[in-house]
């Protein structure tokens, strides 16, 4: 199934509030965490009380990095955009995820064109949009698969794919999951895809998405050359 996912600012309300909490929020966990990294170090403290406060800590950083997506996700900022080389940030990104990813058993590959137009855009947020498709497919993936990310020029666009041998998108699904929130992981924010989305569209880009049970996903994006 080949869907096409591009959505307006829907959520501007949801955003607005998610700052408001997030930023109220912030000080606070630091406290905590702070206060438990301290006495986890301190040797006087009983071996249950630490491993209570070892609960803690994951728990205190498992909430700062929703707030990070939470943040990422409300960001006012209009992009950036300069000129460049999607190949490099392709690169650069593979290198960085590469290392985590083989932990797990899974390959990244690259498939890149020979030459791009080069296109504009806001390296840092496009790093992230492909920061998180990353991580979705190795979320996504068993040990033993494989990864790909490929670029090509196509008319007067550039495209880039994020392929994973994993297990797939129920189509059942697939209307909601670039809504903010919705996750089907235990431990998930549901905004990794709600923050590429805002990306794509501040760049005059579109995402879709195709994907079979089982056999695995791959999201596109595509670029203008000229914006
Ligand atoms: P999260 O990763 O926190 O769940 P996302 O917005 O990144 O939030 O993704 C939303 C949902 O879309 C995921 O919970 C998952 O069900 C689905 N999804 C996204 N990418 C993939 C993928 N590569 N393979 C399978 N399912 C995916
Ligand atoms: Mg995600």
């Amino acid at each position: 199934s080949h869907e096409r996912l591009l959505r307006s600012e829907r959520f501007a309300a949801v955003g607005e509030a998610a700052a408001y909490v997030s930023h109220e929020i912030k000080n606070p966990l630091m406290v905590i965490g702070g206060f438990a990294r301290q006495l986890e170090r301190n040797p006087e403290v009983s071996q249950t009380a630490s491993s209570k406060l070892r609960i803690i800590i994951d728990e205190v950083r498992r909430l700062e990095n929703f707030l990070g997506e939470l943040r990422d996700f409300t960001r006012p900022a209009p992009p950036f955009k300069q000129e460049a080389d999607l190949n490099e940030l392709v690169q650069d990104v593979a290198a960085m995820m590469g290392e985590a990813t083989q932990e797990m058993g899974v390959k990244i590959e690259t498939k890149l064109a020979n030459t791009l137009p080069l296109v504009n855009f806001d390296a840092n947020q496009m790093k992230q949009v492909l920061i998180n498709l990353v991580k979705n497919a190795l979320e996504a993936t068993d040990s033993g698969g494989v990864i790909t990310i490929s670029t090509s020029a196509w008319e007067d666009q550039v495209r880039l794919s994020v392929t994973d041998t994993g297990k797939g998108i129920q189509p059942e699904i697939m209307p909601q999951i670039f809504n903010p929130f919705f996750t089907t992981k235990k431990t998930g924010t549901g905004l990794g895809l709600a923050v590429i989305n805002k990306i794509i569209e501040d760049h005059n880009g579109a995402i879709t998405v195709e994907s079979s049970k089982d056999r695995g996903t791959t999201f596109t994006i595509s670029l203008p050359c000229q914006s």
